[in-house]
């Protein structure tokens, strides 16, 4: 028995198939196929894979129903892979279900960044984590106290308000992954925030001014246009 993490590529373009299976071998991880919808859900539920990569365009049944379908019965990671115009298919995968998206055209050091991103969330689910996060958060010279409910950037408290460091810890407790705006307004502010695009704006530029080096360059919370925010992982 292998105790390699099995990686199910969905994926109908050969070369992009071929171009992933590639990288994951080099990397220790073992790879399976899938060239449609069909062939996917049969493999997910004949060798329950560690991650999926999903292409959401593929010929029989489209990403969104396989995300959704899957979600019904498994927690398993699903990274989508999309092309950089469709924003609007990355929000609804990610709202579906999916783990974090990849675009096209991508680095392996991104795909494997991705994956283990992904592993790293299923052991800390696995592990029972408390629901309220504890102890500290760490990545550069930004570290989130859980307890104190505070921010420091080079040890030095940055003064967050309530609301600011509510969002910094949600992103925080999700380093790597991207959430969209929605998902983050509605754990914000509730399911019937109005304007609720234009205070996380607000909101997140205060919070740049206070964290960042540069905002115009933001190395600690990284903007994925179109589709939401990512805090950069977390460091030991
Ligand atoms: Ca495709």
């Amino acid at each position: 028995m292998s105790n390699k993490y099995l990686i199910l590529i969905v994926e109908d373009e050969p070369n992009i198939a071929s171009f992933i299976g590639t990288i994951l071998e080099a990397n220790n991880f073992e790879t399976m196929f899938a060239r449609n919808g069909a062939e996917a859900i049969m493999l997910i539920t004949s060798h329950c894979p560690d991650v999926i990569i999903l292409d959401l365009g593929l010929p029989d049944i489209d990403g969104q129903s396989i995300i959704q379908s899957v979600r019904s019965w498994s927690n398993v990671p699903i990274i989508v892979v999309s092309a950089r115009t469709r924003e609007r298919d990355k929000v609804m995968a990610l709202e579906a279900g999916a783990d974090d998206y990849i675009t096209k055209p991508f680095g392996a050091s991104e795909l494997l960044a991705r994956i283990r991103t992904a592993l790293r969330h299923v052991q800390l689910r696995e592990g029972e984590r408390a629901k309220r996060p504890n102890g500290v958060f760490k990545t550069g010279e930004l570290v989130v106290d859980y307890d104190k409910r505070r921010v420091y950037v080079k040890g030095q408290d940055v003064h967050l308000t309530q609301n600011e460091y509510k969002i910094v810890s949600l992103l925080s407790q999700y380093s790597g992954r991207v959430l969209t705006y929605d998902s983050i307004i509605k754990h914000i502010w509730g399911p019937n925030a109005r304007q609720g695009n234009q205070i996380l704006r607000v909101n997140m530029a205060n919070i740049r001014r206070k964290i960042e080096e540069s905002t115009a360059e933001p190395r600690y919370i990284l903007t994925e246009m179109g589709v939401g925010y990512r805090m950069a992982e977390a460091e030991e």
